[in-house]
């Protein structure tokens, strides 16, 4: 990653008829990523082209989510992005050596984000989703100026400490004017095999984020899903392969093909 973007995001242009959800949460490891790299997985199983931005710069995971090792192959100034599972995927893992920390500041994450979008050749896209690192820091801001038109896809847990703070990490909304596609619950409840529910999380967070949402934008932010807590899930992703693929009969696959079809 060197040198600035120099062409303009085909994204960005009024004609462009990708859609761009950016998955926002308000804490790390809520599962942001998890149900990004399965929704995108999920829609290109239906036939849709799509790309997955890998977004968290600092907290990268989607290659490991998605199995992805090589690297991007360059063609002139352009990056061919691997695909993996049928989808296109970038992340800045791709391009450091071993688990290198990344230790950039605002800037740098600005210019990441736009040789992202500008110089990577994704071809034409149905759907891109980008994986924001947890929070309102530099890279939702940045999302929001370099892509206006990106609908934020908010994912929380049941708890209310968690749901708290993605209230807030979807009420950047406000500031930059972004729609809120609607709001996923994930770790949801879980039943056990012998019909006890483990609500290990609680229950009652994704509700309460679409509400808060709604109001303060004064739109209808609807609760897409609710994705119960799984451990075939958290395999999978260990894994590298996304689990709508492998079991898409399990619990949780099902609650995600459930958000993949409102997408
Ligand atoms: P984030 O992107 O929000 O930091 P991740 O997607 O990396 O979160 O998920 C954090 C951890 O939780 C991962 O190990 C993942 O496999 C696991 N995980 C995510 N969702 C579930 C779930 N519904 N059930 C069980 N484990 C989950």
């Amino acid at each position: 990653l060197k040198g600035g973007a120099t062409k303009d995001i085909p994204f960005a242009r009024a004609e462009s008829t990708t859609r761009v959800y950016a998955v926002a949460s308000g804490k790390g490891g809520v599962g942001k990523s998890t149900v990004t790299v399965n929704l995108a997985a999920a829609l290109a199983a239906r036939g849709l082209t799509v790309g997955v931005l890998d977004a968290d710069i600092y907290g990268f995971s989607v290659p490991r989510m998605l199995g992805v090792t090589g690297r991007p192959t360059r063609v002139g100034d352009m990056i061919l992005p691997p695909i993996a599972h049928g989808v296109r995927v970038i992340s800045v893992g791709m391009f450091v050596d071993g688990n290198t920390p990344v230790v950039w500041r605002g800037p740098m994450l600005h210019r990441a984000l736009q040789q992202f979008l500008a110089d990577v050749y994704w071809t034409d896209l149905d759907v891109l989703l980008m994986d924001l690192p947890p929070g309102t820091g530099d890279v939702a801001i940045s999302t929001a100026q370099l892509l206006p038109t990106a609908e934020l896809l908010v994912v929380t847990t049941p708890q209310d400490a968690a749901a708290e703070v993605a209230e807030r990490a979807g009420a950047i909304s406000l500031q930059t004017r972004q729609k809120i596609v609607g709001v996923v619950e994930n770790m949801s409840p879980m039943t056990l095999p012998d019909g006890t529910v483990l609500d290990l999380f609680g229950s009652g967070g994704g509700e309460r984020v679409a509400a808060s949402l709604s109001r303060s934008t004064g739109t209808t932010v609807p609760l897409l899903g609710q994705i119960p807590l799984d451990t075939t899930l958290r395999a999978a992703g260990d894994a590298g392969a996304p689990l709508v693929l492998q079991s898409p009969d399990s619990p949780a696959a099902l609650a995600l093909q459930k958000v993949a079809d409102t997408l």
